[in-house]
């Protein structure tokens, strides 16, 4: 459902040129592969209340891509909720690196006091290096708080009871997508409960639209949502959806330009409730951002406001004609799939 200021918006406009002011679109080189990719596509586009990045996979449809574009027409045009915070901690992540490699990791997050940890990188196979590398973290990091993302990677039940019970002798804040299926999910939460095992679930990977969130807290298969603003359709409909759950959210990027990763922040400082540290430091996945100073975490917490690329960085990482083209494609396509959904 799309919220009655944007619709009024949306059937003002055929073109999003009467919305939009700017419209540039960026290629970033990535540092290291990520999801497949070594440069970002981003679109940024500016309208009266500000910058907002519109950055969809390059594999989703427009009905898919459509609720990127609600996001960020809505960071766009409209004001964004009170903060309840000017700042909001971030976690710091260690790959599935080696035990040794554990302490370097761990040195370049100054303040950091959440560490999330990939596990199961192969499956089962890892567990006991996972056991190793998390008793790394916990001796580099001893006062931190621990969390562990295993991307859905257990094959079935069995294997996922079989690694939770190892890592529920650590003191854990959570485990983030065991494996990949909501259903199972939940029968490994009802699992956690029989064994009287120390440990929450968080679901991530199962909250991809807007509905999501609400099958996760309708099965009981997840103690917190990880939540990001683009797919959700923007930070007002996140927000929505974490009360609907009644679960405490993290929020997390997509991959996101400090442009993206600002919205983040916004809704971030706007949830209610208990305070969880935010994958929102991503930044330093980017070789290079549209700001000069990308929004990075300073003594573990990010800054909350708006931010607005530097003109000579958009000239410089401007995509190709040809993929600027597809970008504003796609950007059409969206906006019809938005403007028939407003009833225009
Ligand atoms: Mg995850």
């Amino acid at each position: 459902m799309i919220d009655p200021a944007l619709s009024t918006v949306l059937s003002s406009a055929s073109d999003p040129r009467e919305v939009f002011d700017r419209i540039a679109v960026v290629s970033l080189p990535m540092v290291t592969r990520f999801r497949g990719i070594t440069v970002r596509e981003a679109m940024l586009l500016r309208g009266p209340a500000g910058w907002a990045e519109f950055s969809p996979f390059l594999e989703y449809v427009p009905a898919e891509a459509s609720r990127w574009l609600l996001a960020a027409l809505e960071y766009a045009t409209n004001e964004v909720p009170t903060p309840l915070h000017d700042t909001v901690p971030v976690n710091g992540t260690v790959p599935a690196c080696t035990p040794a490699e554990v302490p370097a990791v761990v040195a370049r997050y100054d303040g950091v006091s959440t560490f999330k940890i990939k596990v199961a990188e192969h499956g089962l196979d890892s567990l006991p290096e996972d056991l190793a590398r998390i008793s790394a973290v916990r001796d580099a990091a001893p006062e931190a708080l621990l969390r562990l993302d295993a991307n859905g990677k257990y094959a079935d039940l069995g294997q996922g009871q079989q690694a939770l019970r190892a890592f529920a002798e650590f003191d854990l804040q959570y485990i983030e997508q065991p494996v990949m299926p909501v259903e199972g999910l939940a029968e490994i939460r009802a699992w956690i409960a029989d064994e009287g095992l120390p440990l929450r679930i968080a679901a991530d990977e199962s909250i991809r639209k807007a509905e999501d969130p609400y099958r996760v807290a309708a099965l009981g298969a997840a103690d917190v949502v990880i939540v990001k603003v683009q797919p959700l359709g923007g930070v007002q409909a996140a927000l929505r959806v974490v009360e609907g759950t009644g679960l405490p959210a993290v929020v997390s990027s997509a991959l996101d330009t400090s442009v993206g990763l600002s919205a983040g922040t916004a809704l971030a400082a706007a949830l209610p409730g208990e305070r969880l540290a935010c994958g929102l430091g991503t930044s330093s996945l980017f070789e290079s951002d549209v700001v000069t100073s990308p929004l990075r975490a300073h003594g573990g917490v990010l800054p909350v406001g708006r931010v607005a690329p530097e003109d000579a960085l958009l000239t410089r990482f401007r995509a190709e004609p040809a993929r600027e083209e597809h970008w504003r494609r796609r950007l059409g396509e969206c906006w019809d799939v938005l403007r028939a959904e407003a009833g225009c």
